[in-house]
């Protein structure tokens, strides 16, 4: 059942299967459906509870994993949207790893290659913070990035956006064919609310560690990155593999719509705790009579 009823199904507005006439004009950064901030700490809360038993029977199950991925423009709230959606569960069965600028080892590999290191294993539930699709992304946007991977000069044609996407598509598959469920998140902040994210950073000095000047550089190349963002979501949404273009404007919803994704797709698996067959009953008997019997030894 989901949290609350009025929120049902709410990431579903958002989630894209097929992006064959996906517009990322379509989405509003500011939209919060029929949503107000007033109540919203309650119905997260009821979320993250629902969510940390679904994430219980998944680890106890063993069989399926989860992985979601985040991207998104700088100051969108990837962060606090991981740290609050997955605040109740059990860091056991949670695994987030953060993609920055690949290293010199990093380099000397395909680009998958330092991801499919990290993928979430059976039962856990895996966080990109950033991930792959970088290479569709930052790497498009500045093309000295991709002078530096070491491709053979040959592989890179203009058809390497495309072959990145083919590529990303069958590994996707790949994973979803093998229990993997895949999530994509699109934090979608406006440029104005940006400004503004940054503009608290500079002036609230405790807010002031966060700021960083490279951030405000990115931010000069703002239609670019939307250009790639909406090409990667055309590319790359499939039903075993939907994207969620998440209205960024207001943390509080971007929060419950993540939330609600994974809890939907977590329902979906019908998850049940491993049942007890015959056999192993009698042996649980045998050891609870065991137990009872030392009492007083
Ligand atoms: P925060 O700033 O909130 O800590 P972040 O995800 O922005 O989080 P940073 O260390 O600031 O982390 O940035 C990571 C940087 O690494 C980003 O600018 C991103 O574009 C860059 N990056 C990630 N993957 C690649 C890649 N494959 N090639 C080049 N740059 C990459
Ligand atoms: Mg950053």
């Amino acid at each position: 059942m989901p949290s609350d009823p009025s929120a049902a199904d709410l990431a579903k507005r958002y989630r894209v299967d097929d992006g064959a006439s996906f517009r990322l004009a379509d989405f509003d950064p500011d939209d919060t459906w029929k949503l107000e901030k007033e109540g919203s700490k309650d119905l997260l809360a009821a979320s993250i509870a629902r969510l940390s038993e679904l994430q219980e029977r998944l680890y106890a199950q063993d069989q399926w994993s989860v992985l979601c991925v985040f991207q998104a423009m700088d100051a969108a709230g990837k962060d606090g949207a991981i740290k609050h959606v997955m605040s109740g569960i059990n860091p056991q069965g949670c695994q987030v790893y953060s993609f920055k600028a690949p290293s010199a080892e990093e380099l000397d590999h395909d680009y998958l290659w330092r991801c499919v290191k990290c993928l979430p294993e059976r039962g856990r539930i895996g966080i990109f913070n950033r991930s792959y699709y970088e290479e569709t992304l930052v790497v498009r946007v500045h093309p000295e990035f991709l002078r530096k991977q070491h491709l053979p000069p040959s592989l890179v044609t203009d058809s390497i956006w495309e072959h990145r996407f083919q590529d990303i598509r069958s590994f996707e598959r790949h994973l979803a064919r093998n229990g993997t469920v895949v999530l994509k998140f699109f934090l979608h902040v406006s440029r104005k609310e940006q400004r503004k994210r940054f503009l608290e950073r500079l002036e609230d000095p405790e807010k002031n560690w966060k700021f960083e000047l490279g951030d405000v550089r990115e931010r000069g190349f703002w239609d670019e990155y939307q250009r790639a963002y909406e090409d990667m979501i055309r590319n790359t949404s499939a039903k075993h593999a939907p994207w969620f273009v998440v209205p960024a404007d207001n943390k509080w919803f971007t929060r419950l719509v993540v939330a609600d994704a994974i809890i939907s797709a977590l329902d979906s698996l019908e998850l049940e705790y491993p049942t007890v067959d015959p056999a192993q009953r009698e042996e649980l008997a045998k050891a609870h009579e065991a137990l009872l019997a030392e009492k007083g030894k």
